[in-house]
């Protein structure tokens, strides 16, 4: 490993809130592996005075707060450029606009480098072949042309990939692809078995080998090009402790029907534990996401052991061989 690198697990921590906000569900794309759940999640488009006010609902509730407006697709919103300014007013640490990469409402035209930390541009391979069959016709040039037109203009711009059985192979030729982009970080997401990958027939999860053999090295070739590279931990080493982000960190996901949730992997079901009504965060009575974290069981996550079992391996006295990480325990190299 090259010296000067460092290395570490992003630590859980309660005194900063990350809020993810989804301001809309709709999209110009339908990607195979989406997550958006309109049952669950709703169809709403947030007016931009109820963004702003369920905004200063989490800017307030700790010192130090970073915001990522999603969607469906963000820059659909017509007034996310507003929203941006009103985070950074408001005192959010750090603001990032998640994006597939079509910037409608010339967006990086609306808005400084100043007034957003980093644009990050969702991509699933290095070439528009493997990116378009996951993503769509047309998807790769369009994000191509985004982010470059992100770089020029001096914005923080990072790439997010998605992996999955369907573009893992590929996973080891994004590094080059980056560097010579210009792009600053890379985050490498594993595919959530959720939306429309739920049925696992579309997208699946890469195996154990596969992961641990691929993931951590492209990571560090990242690196050793100068970006930052983020990825989830996924499989625990045999004595690394398990955290459930749930119990000891403050992680909101908001949607635009109100559903606040602590858990990504719950967004399919309604177990979230928090809701906004009323312009009111409320705590949800009953059986939700909340009861989950405290269960403690041999292989980690519960949700995970709950709806993605096919990623569990055990052994011949019936102990699993990893347990599962926290989908939000994440690796961090900076270079
Ligand atoms: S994954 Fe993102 S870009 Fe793709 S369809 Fe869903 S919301 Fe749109
Ligand atoms: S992914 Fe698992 S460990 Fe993380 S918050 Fe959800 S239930 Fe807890």
């Amino acid at each position: 490993m090259a010296s000067g690198r460092r290395v570490r697990t992003v630590e859980f921590s309660r005194d900063r809130v990350n809020v993810f906000f989804h301001i809309l569900t709709a999209c110009n794309l339908s990607c195979r592996h989406c997550y958006i759940n309109p049952k669950e999640h709703g169809t709403q488009t947030l007016p931009i005075e109820t963004i702003r006010t369920w905004m200063d609902l989490f800017s307030r509730r700790k010192s130090s707060a970073n915001i990522i407006f999603l969607g469906g697709e963000p820059t659909l919103h017509p007034d996310l450029a507003f929203a941006v300014r009103h985070a950074r007013r408001t005192g959010y640490q750090s603001v990032t606009i998640d994006t597939n990469g079509f910037l409608f409402h010339d967006i990086l035209d609306r808005i400084t480098p100043d007034d957003v930390d980093a644009i990050s541009f969702s991509l699933d391979g290095a070439q528009a072949q493997t990116n378009d069959a996951l993503r769509g016709e047309g998807s790769f040039a369009a994000v191509m042309r985004g982010i470059r037109q992100s770089v020029s203009r001096g914005f923080g711009t990072s790439v997010i990939f998605t992996a999955s059985t369907a573009n893992i192979q590929e996973l080891s030729k994004m590094p080059a692809l980056l560097h010579t982009l210009g792009v600053h970080r890379f985050f490498i997401q594993v595919v959530g078995l959720r939306g429309n990958s739920a049925s696992g027939k579309v997208t699946a999860q890469a195996g154990a080998a596969t992961w641990l053999d691929c993931v951590p090295k492209v990571a560090a070739e990242a690196a050793d090009l100068g970006l930052t590279v983020t990825y989830p931990k996924v499989y625990l080493d045999p004595n690394e402790p398990f955290e459930c982000a749930g119990r000891v960190a403050d992680n909101v996901f908001i949607f635009p029907n109100g559903r606040v949730y602590r858990c990504p992997l719950c967004e399919d079901y309604p177990l979230h534990s928090l809701e906004i009504v009323d312009n009111r965060l409320q705590e949800r009575p009953g059986i939700t996401e909340r009861e989950l974290f405290e269960l403690d069981i041999p292989e980690g996550c519960v949700m995970n052991r709950l709806i993605q079992p096919g990623n569990i391996r055990y052994g011949a006295d019936g102990k699993p061989l990893h347990r599962i990480a926290c989908c939000m325990l994440k690796r961090e190299i900076v270079a």
